[in-house]
């Protein structure tokens, strides 16, 4: 009994490292269909360890200006007209 937990455990280790990652579902669908495959495990398992795509921030200066409530553009400091559209900020 030990021996098939332990072995359900092995066979889905590339699961469950990636399981919060965005493509844990894909990972889980090689690891289940390709994993008796010795490659499609090591596939699964490197996509597991992989890191996660790079989703680029946009940084944005918070202290330094005004949103406008129109357009959204970004005002300097001290500005009292959106540069972008001409409104009251
Ligand atoms: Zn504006």
């Amino acid at each position: 009994m030990f021996f098939l937990i332990f072995s359900m455990l092995l066979y889905f280790l590339p699961t469950l490292i990636g399981r919060h990652k965005a493509d844990a579902m894909g990972i889980f669908i090689v690891n289940l269909l390709f994993g008796w495959t010795i490659i499609g495990w090591v596939i699964a398992l490197i996509w597991a360890c992989a890191a996660e795509r790079y989703v680029p921030l946009r940084v944005v200066p918070v202290s330094s200006g005004r949103f406008c409530c129109q357009c959204g553009a970004l005002s300097a400091y001290g500005a009292h007209f959106c540069a972008a559209c001409g409104r009251v900020v």
